[in-house]
Order: structure tokens, then C-alpha cells, then sequence
């Protein structure tokens, strides 16, 4: 689950994208408290450079996550 923390120009931020960042923080306290049990794992991500001139790169900040993670299983294999 993730959640940019950058800013497009000059404004304050709070709908895009604190609003999803309150969210994936809220969700993740939820999860630890109810502790449940899972077969899989759960990132809670929070993202900088996901704004432009980042957005739709392969400089942003999830698709760099994202590519680590696919690097991460190749090694796994
Ligand atoms: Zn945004």
C-alpha cells in the first residue's frame, strides 16, 4: 500500500496527497493492532518524486520500489 508524500507546485498538499498518506499510515496502525494472520506480506510505502517532472518516469518513487522488489526476487530465484 503506498502513498505520495511530494507536492506539485505551490500548494499546501493535504488533498494530494496527505489525504492517502493519513490513509496508509491509519491502515497500517490497523493491521498491527488486529495482528492478523497472513501468508503474504504487506509494505506500507510512503513515496517521494512521484510529482512532476518525476510522474510517469522511471525515476519515480513507486516505480523505483517496484522495480526493487522485482530485482529482490530475481536474486530470490
Ligand atoms: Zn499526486
Amino acid at each position: 500500500m503506498g502513498a505520495h508524500y511530494d507536492v506539485c507546485l505551490e500548494q499546501p498538499g493535504a488533498d494530494d496527497n496527505a489525504s492517502a498518506v493519513a490513509g496508509l499510515l491509519e491502515s497500517a496502525r490497523m493491521v498491527a493492532a488486529a495482528q492478523p494472520t497472513l501468508d503474504y506480506r504487506i509494505d506500507f510505502v510512503a513515496f517521494s518524486v512521484e510529482e512532476p517532472p518525476y510522474y510517469g518516469t522511471h525515476d519515480m518513487g513507486s516505480y523505483r520500489h517496484a522495480s526493487s522488489i522485482k530485482d529482490q526476487k530475481n536474486r530470490l530465484a
